[in-house]
């Protein structure tokens, strides 16, 4: 049994924002069917407390970052987590990284920091006993993680891969908080944490992690490049026989057509209409001969909906219909309202989880047009409930989706339609394609049984991290 800490700010079903908590919550599981020990460093923030069982004290901190903190051990289902008891940090009500002006509050360099140092500690003294051989850090959240083993003397025992969810997000904070930070000052240096004159907490985890990886094999490629990299691309290249790209996969018993709660459950086809039915009268849509479509998912740029907004009338044209849930930036936000006085089109703005279930499972396909994707989890769901995913060509949306061309349709093995370059235009031009391929039923059919044939559970993505976790391990 290989050992290893997994540490990350989300993790579901306790605390959810985006696909980060979807793989988190999914690795312990997928994990120990490949001789891996898991447990899972969480801050215990107000939604944790009331879907966890603690079952002790691990130790105390005097001073975690300005103020106290217990260390609890806690299960919850089959995850066995540490969870930091942090008020001064985490006991806030609202979002976990926003604050009620809708600003990321002021002090997530220290709060997540934290989380790294608890970590750190926990792999240098170990934790009730077990001490991992491993610590598996997930985004910026996570970064400090390999220099505050350094500064403990414990890099030379316990071995850190850094994965990267979404390369985006940096973790900045401004040198004056190196003191408060706990940071080396010799290590504010270009080969260091240091970016562009700012701290860089997902910067030091890629100095400074012995492997690292990102979620697919496209998205790894992508990040050397300066339309990807987001300013880091320069430290992937140099980084770059550390790094690989391991392709996320979905909880195949919450996302199961067949046993799925919160929908009408099928097995073939025909009895996927019924939930078509039951979502048109749920979202107030009228029948129509195309295709209905369904978008679930954050409202930002980088999903790429401002497209799918200009070339809406081409969908609705064609009898196309579409079925929105999702929430983020209030401009977005308000266009879709406003495109939603369509009969055609309904809108939901908000979180929520049962009718993220009932949408793919009730649409004929999902629309994920991302300007980029690391790996990108809602296409993986409708391929497994045949729900036809119409995806840029980016990053995890290449490596998962087999594109409608002349060739895959006449092999017979097409399981969704790919469009590049991102542009208006190019998805205007899938959204055609699906409408067409939408009025051949036979065609369709076809496409929808390879979709719910494609494979995309963990198995073999489970093999390649626990290879990954002894190629790691010190002794
Ligand atoms: P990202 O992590 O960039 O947001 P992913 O596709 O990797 O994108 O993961 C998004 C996850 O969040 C999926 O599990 C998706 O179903 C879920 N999700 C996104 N928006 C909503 C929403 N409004 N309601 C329910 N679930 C949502």
């Amino acid at each position: 049994m290989t050992r290893v800490l997994s540490v990350a700010s989300e993790c579901a079903p306790l605390v959810k924002t985006g696909g980060l908590a979807d793989v988190v919550g999914a690795l312990p599981a997928a994990l120990a069917r490949q001789g891996v020990e898991m447990r899972t460093l969480l801050p215990y923030y107000p939604a944790v407390q009331s879907k966890v069982t603690v079952t002790g004290t691990l130790f105390d901190v005097a001073d975690l970052f300005g103020g106290p903190a217990r260390i609890l051990s806690a299960t919850s289902g089959a995850l066995d987590l540490i969870l930091i008891d942090a008020g001064h940090l985490y006991d806030r009500a609202g979002s976990i990284y926003i604050g009620p002006d809708g600003r990321d509050w002021g002090d997530n360099p220290e709060r997540f920091a934290a989380l790294s140092w608890v970590a750190a500690k926990t792999g240098a003294e170990g934790a009730g006993g077990w001490t991992p051989e491993v610590i598996h850090a997930h985004d910026w959240q996570a970064g400090f993680v390999p220099e505050y083993l350094h500064m403990m003397g414990a890099t030379s025992r316990v071995g850190t891969i850094l994965t990267i969810h979404n390369i985006a997000f940096h973790g900045l904070a401004d040198p004056g908080r190196l003191g408060a930070l706990r940071l080396n000052r010799n290590r504010y240096t270009r080969e260091g944490f240091e970016f562009w004159g700012r701290i860089s907490a997902l910067k030091a985890g890629l100095m400074g992690a012995d492997r690292l990886t990102t979620v697919s094999p496209t998205y790894a490629a992508e990040l050397m490049r300066d339309e990807f990299g987001m300013g880091l691309d320069g430290v992937m290249r140099l980084r770059r026989d550390a790094l690989s790209g391991i392709l996320n996969g979905i909880d195949e018993d919450v996302w199961n057509p067949a046993t799925d709660p919160a929908i009408i459950p099928y097995k073939s086809l025909k009895e996927k209409t019924v939930n078509k039915q039951a979502l048109r009268t749920e979202m107030g849509l009228p029948d129509s001969a195309g295709p209905l479509c369904c978008v679930v998912s954050r409202l930002t740029e980088q999903k790429g909906l401002d497209l799918l907004l200009e070339t809406l009338p081409t969908l609705l044209h064609r009898g196309g219909q579409l079925a929105l849930l999702g929430s983020g930036e209030k401009w977005m936000e308000d266009a879709f309202r406003n495109a939603a006085r369509d009969a055609n089109v309904a809108v939901k703005i908000g979180y929520d989880e049962g009718l993220s279930h009932r949408l793919i499972a009730g649409s004929d396909a999902i629309l994920v047009p991302s300007r980029f994707e690391p790996c990108g989890l809602t296409q993986l769901y409708g391929l497994r409930y045949g729900t036809i995913p119409v995806v840029a060509l980016t990053g995890g949306l290449a490596d998962t989706v087999i594109h409608a061309s002349p060739a895959a349709l006449g092999m017979g093995v097409a399981s969704g339609i790919q469009f590049s370059p991102v542009t208006a235009d190019a998805l205007r031009g899938a959204l055609v394609q699906s409408c067409d391929l939408y009025a051949q039923p036979a065609v369709w059919e076809q496409m929808q049984g390879n979709a719910m044939r494609q494979p995309v559970g963990w198995g073999p993505s489970a093999k390649a991290y626990a290879g990954l976790y002894r190629d790691v391990t010190k002794h």
